[in-house]
This record gives C-alpha cells, sequence and structure tokens, in this order.
C-alpha cells in the first residue's frame, strides 16, 4: 500500500523534491539551484535531490511537475528557462532510473490540482490556479481533473491579451497579462518610474519590501500588476464559470494583499454578470509547497502524462 508519492518540482530557479503523503504533507523536502550547462548537468542536479529525498528507500510513483513547453505524449520537456533541456525525454529517463511510474505536467497545472486538493481550492469542484512569478501561468481544474485542452496547454492565462496597445510579450505577442504582472516586468515598470531598488538585494523581494515600507514607486508598480491580473481574470472566470481563483506563485506568495488587493477591485469592477461576481479571489494556500504537493497528486489522476 502506498503511502507517501514523490512530488517533483522542476522550475528554472530551483529543483525540489519531496515526500508527500496521502494528507498533501510533505514530510521530506530537499532542493538546489538549478544548474546553468548542459542537459546532463540539470540531470545530475535533479537524480541528487531524488536520492537525498529517498534516502535509499524505492518509490513506486513519481508526480512531476515542470515548467514548459512539452510534448506529454513523449514524456519530453523543454522548458524556456532551462535552456540544457530540449526534448529532454525526462519520462523516460525517471522511469529507467527508478523503475517508478511517472506522471508528468505543467507545472502550473501541478500546482493547480495541489491547491484544488489540498489548499485555497479546497472543495472547489470549478476551480483555476494561478501563479505570478517569473512568468504568469495557471490551471484549471474541473471536476476534480486538471483540463488538458489539445496539446495540455489549456490555463495559459499569462497569455491572456489585458491591453491590446501594451508590451511586447516573450510570446511574441503584445499586451499579454504575462507582459505585465511577471516579476522582471513589474521590476522593469518600476525602474522606468525611478524606482531606486533596495542595496544590492535580489529586486523582487526588494520590491515587495520597498512597497510594505510605503515606497510610492513600488506600490503602483504591485497595484498596476494586480489590475492587470484582476481584469484577466474577469475575462477568464466569464469564459470557464470557476467558482474558486488561487493566486499564488514567487511575487504573488512575497506580495500578498499589495498585489491580490488590487487584482480583486479590478476583478469587481470588470466582472459584472452574476456568476462572474459569485467567483472567490483568494490567496493560495500551499506557499512555495504547492508545487511538490501538486505533483505528487499528478500520479491520481489518470493519464496525467503516465505511461504504464
Ligand atoms: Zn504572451
Amino acid at each position: 500500500v502506498r503511502q507517501w508519492t514523490l512530488g517533483v518540482d522542476i522550475g528554472g530557479t530551483k529543483l525540489a523534491a519531496g515526500r508527500v503523503d496521502d494528507s498533501g504533507v510533505i514530510t521530506r523536502r530537499r532542493e538546489r539551484p538549478t544548474p546553468t550547462g548542459d542537459g546532463a548537468t540539470v540531470w545530475d542536479a535533479l537524480v541528487a535531490v531524488v536520492d537525498d529525498v529517498l534516502a535509499g528507500e524505492g518509490i513506486a510513483q513519481i508526480g512531476v511537475g515542470c515548467g514548459g513547453p512539452m510534448d506529454r505524449a513523449g514524456g519530453c520537456v523543454s522548458p524556456l528557462n532551462i535552456p540544457g533541456w530540449r526534448e529532454f525525454p525526462l519520462r523516460d529517463q525517471l522511469q529507467d532510473r527508478y523503475g517508478a511510474r511517472v506522471a508528468l505536467h505543467n507545472d502550473a497545472i501541478a500546482m493547480a490540482l495541489g491547491e484544488q486538493q489540498f489548499g485555497a481550492g479546497r472543495g472547489s469542484d470549478a476551480f483555476l490556479g494561478m501563479v505570478v512569478s517569473t512568468g504568469v501561468g495557471g490551471g484549471l481544474v474541473i471536476g476534480g481533473r486538471p483540463v488538458d485542452g489539445r496539446t495540455g496547454n489549456a490555463g495559459h492565462i499569462g497569455h491572456v491579451v489585458v491591453d491590446p496597445a501594451g508590451p511586447r510579450c516573450t510570446c511574441g505577442g503584445r499586451g499579454c497579462l504575462e507582459a505585465i504582472a511577471r516579476g522582471p516586468a513589474v521590476i522593469a515598470w518600476a525602474r522606468e518610474q525611478g524606482w531606486a531598488g533596495d542595496g544590492d538585494r535580489a529586486q523582487g523581494p526588494a520590491l515587495v519590501a520597498t512597497a510594505r515600507a510605503g515606497d510610492p514607486i513600488a506600490l503602483a508598480a504591485l497595484t498596476r500588476a494586480g489590475q492587470a491580473v484582476g481584469v484577466a481574470l474577469a475575462s477568464a472566470v466569464a469564459l470557464t464559470d470557476v467558482d474558486v481563483v488561487a493566486i499564488g506563485g514567487g511575487l504573488a506568495n512575497a506580495a500578498g494583499d499589495l498585489l491580490i488587493g488590487p487584482a480583486r477591485t479590478a476583478f469587481a469592477a470588470h466582472g459584472q454578470l452574476d456568476f462572474v461576481r459569485g467567483c472567490a479571489i483568494r490567496a493560495a494556500a500551499l506557499g512555495a509547497d504547492a508545487g511538490i504537493v501538486g505533483a505528487a497528486a499528478l500520479v491520481g489522476i489518470d493519464g496525467a502524462g503516465a505511461a504504464d
């Protein structure tokens, strides 16, 4: 009988893994920075993290959330922010090394599933989880199952257009939510307005800290990002009829109400239909653990990228 599952969260900043029990609690967690370098270097770092968590025990099932894009049918990943992995056969490599069944999905979808099962979306039958971090992503969980769409990319709220005349987006479009609300874009906007940073401190944490201390530019930058999130959510909720949205990810977790407050205000201003107004906009509840918990939850979903 399975007592716990291995959840693996692979991003451009860190590789994290944990033992997750059936109630979504992480009992052993390890992480290390994602190395730059070739595919083998990244793979070796991942193996080191996983081996450390397993501590010599076997594992039957592994759930993996990874940055996209990916070819889920083939189990290959090409994360934009991990240049060493292009068409990297992650699922087969993990299966071969650990003899485990591997379920693989987009990291934002894993996060959404984790929040729906164990966090801010508990009890919701129609849920949108979103991440505001280095990028902006999201995942829909309807009837307890992640919504895949044709290619597994449903829920990409970061590329909902909120300002057709807005800034260029990394996707090639213009005025996407991500082009305005992703961490680096928020910081760039603040810099343009004259925000000076906070010494040598990393810019994301510095922006939130100076905003909390009352810096008007830092506050305006987070407000602007939150407003864009709220505008996108008004459209997304009208389209999907979800009843709960949870907002997480590094920037949103750090900024809290400085970002989610303006998001709620803009959502209320733009979302006027009764069913839209009935949707709750919440802060994500699992923090930085959502990725691992959600990845582990993927193994319970039939067909979540798993090959037997
Ligand atoms: Zn875009």
